[in-house]
């Protein structure tokens, strides 16, 4: 069993799923394509998704490192089987109705009768969090998925690092429209090209940018000018003394 952007999907029987219809219209070329991680990125925080996916400003810290071995580990491995359940690394995915396109970690295919049901699994470091930021990203996948191989996903998992837990998530009707409604915003936020000011917040201490995006020295309303401005005039009061 594999699963190919090109050819979609091979050996996979989705028997019991024949009467229901799954609608795929194209709403995006293949040169509009987005990646899948930008909606992880824009329910995070707006800014740090422009600055990743309109300035391709990235920073690795502690945070970025740790989630990059384990995603290594991850894409180490290509493809296993245990008893009902089959399992791909590094799956490409690419919805043209969204307009996106990545890999997912994991998909495991789960064996019920003569049906294998795909179970995408995202690996992410850290624990769950408070916000819907991995759930949606998780939920894009499984609508690529849908979309590549014509068939219904109802849920996925998450797996945290740090709590080393497999968390469940249903693929509601409350996550979708979200997932759809991110998709778009972050379309919109891309070709506007403008990058959002910074408001200093919890998030931004497990911030991979929070060096390059400085949101402290950012006045409450997000301008830098502020700052800039008091900057320079003490350059000129010293330069003065001189
Ligand atoms: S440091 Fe804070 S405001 Fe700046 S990109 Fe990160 S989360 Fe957003």
């Amino acid at each position: 069993m594999r699963v190919d952007l090109q050819k979609g999907f091979i050996g996979c029987g989705l028997r019991g799923e024949k009467n229901k219809t799954y609608m795929t219209y194209c709403t995006y070329n293949e040169d509009d394509l987005i990646q899948l991680s930008a909606l992880q990125h824009f329910v995070f925080c707006k800014r740090q998704c422009a600055l990743i996916h309109i300035e391709q400003l990235w920073n690795e810290n502690q945070f970025t490192a740790e989630g990059r071995i384990l995603h290594d580990k991850v894409d180490t491995a290509d493809r296993e089987s245990r008893g009902n359940i089959r399992i791909e690394y590094g799956v490409p995915l690419r919805s043209l109705r969204l307009g996106l396109i990545g890999k997912a970690d994991v998909v495991e295919f789960h064996r019920q009768g003569d049906t294998w049901h795909p179970f995408p699994v995202e690996y992410k470091r850290g624990k769950p969090k408070a916000d819907n930021c991995d759930k949606v990203q998780l939920c894009a996948q499984a609508m690529c998925l849908e979309e590549m191989l014509n068939c219904a996903i109802n849920e996925g998992a998450l797996f945290y690092g740090t709590t080393r837990h497999r968390q469940g998530v249903i693929f509601d009707t409350a996550l979708r429209t979200e997932t759809e409604e991110t998709a778009r915003n972050v379309h919109e936020l891309i070709r506007s090209g403008i990058t959002p000011k910074p408001e200093y917040s919890k998030k931004c201490k497990s911030c991979s940018l929070v060096e390059l995006c400085m949101p402290k020295v950012c006045d409450t309303k997000g301008r830098a000018s502020k700052y800039l401005t008091g900057f320079i005039d003490q350059q000129d009061a010293e330069s003065d003394l001189l």
